[in-house]
């Protein structure tokens, strides 16, 4: 019933980062070069995420709202579907069942774009309007009718330093993509599509960060490990510094920090992390990649032999560069 979706919907919309997440991911599965994401009030007020890509068709735009409509886990043996970013097919449903959300969309192809608004009581409307090619989602008043969880969320510039990091995440693992993270009206973050993962580094945390970034290349049967890492004279007390992708999407992992260190032995001072920007591939037939909703912590299977190969490629790229 309704107070069930509402409480099922705030396991996947936790916080205004968590809609930016599931919008992103559907952004870059339409195959989006162009993503601008607009917030207002933190997120609670207002996100706007807009995307060039494929768009969709009348009659998909008008089901997008319908749970597990799209929902992809049946074939989950299909390599090329676990692939793409988005598996559960509930994210546009639970953000409507929290927040007044507007769907812009329109295919290349088609004369008319659709509207689809759901308002404040569930209730869509459909409609036929102008629209540049690619997909626009409004959403407001996030958390309006569940004002429990409302109250629970941070301070606003919590909020707003989840949506940044996230943001910025994707921004890296994606340079081929140009991201546009605009607060109140003023740009917060503006990546261009340089086609390169360092460049981004450097476009987003500065040269002097990439300055001290060594790369990594490693591969084995299980994951196939690129990206950079900072020599050791680069750390911080926290890991703030560090980004995690599997498959494309950006994950958090504590394990992964962990491995990373050990791959340090004793160059990284007590309680320090150094900067690591790695994309793992790995074949979801072999490995069970299990990412919590709310938590966007993953879960993997032969989690011990991953681990041992991130160490495993931290040591061989610190080695290379001779430290
Ligand atoms: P999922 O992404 O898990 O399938 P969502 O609720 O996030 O579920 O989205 C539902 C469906 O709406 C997607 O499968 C996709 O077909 C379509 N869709 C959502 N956002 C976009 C977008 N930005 N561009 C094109 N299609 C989209
Ligand atoms: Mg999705």
């Amino acid at each position: 019933d309704d107070t069930i979706s509402k409480i099922a919907a705030g396991e996947v919309i936790e916080r205004p980062a968590s809609a930016v997440k599931e919008l992103l991911d559907n952004s870059i599965d339409a195959g989006a070069t162009e993503i601008k994401v607009e917030i207002e009030g933190s997120g609670v007020k207002r996100i706007a995420v807009r995307d060039n890509g494929h768009g969709m068709s009348h009659m998909d735009a008008s089901m997008a709202f319908k749970k597990h409509a799209t929902s992809k886990l049946t074939s989950i043996d299909d390599l090329e579907l676990v692939r793409t970013l988005g598996f559960r097919g509930e994210a546009l449903s639970s953000m409507a069942a929290v927040a007044k959300v507007i769907l812009i969309t329109r295919r290349g192809w088609d004369v008319a774009g659709t509207k689809v608004m759901v308002d404040s009581n569930g209730v869509e409307s459909v409609s036929e309007v102008g629209a540049p090619t690619g997909t626009t989602v409004e959403v407001a008043d996030l958390f309006h009718s569940t004002p429990a969880r409302r109250k629970y969320l941070k301070s606003s510039r919590t909020e707003l330093a989840h949506i940044t990091e996230f943001v910025t995440n994707y921004a890296i693992a994606h340079p081929d993509i140009s991201f546009t993270l605009l607060n109140e009206g003023k740009v917060v973050l503006r990546s261009p599509a340089t086609n390169n993962m360092f460049d981004n580094i450097v476009h987003i945390h500065g040269a002097e960060v990439a300055r001290l970034l060594v790369s990594v290349v490693w591969e084995n049967d299980l994951v196939k490990i690129s990206g950079y890492i900072s020599k050791p004279e680069l750390s911080r007390s926290g890991s703030d510094l560090q980004s995690f992708y599997i498959n494309g999407r950006s994950i958090t992992s504590k394990a992964i920090s962990n491995a990373i260190r050990l791959g340090y032995y004793t160059l990284l001072p007590k309680g320090r992390y150094p900067a690591a920007f790695l994309k793992l591939e790995i074949d979801p037939r072999i490995v069970d990649v299990n990412v919590h909703p709310r938590k966007t912590e993953v879960r993997l299977s032969h989690e011990k032999e991953i681990m041992e190969a991130v160490t495993a490629a931290v040591e061989n790229a610190l080695s290379s560069n001779h430290l």
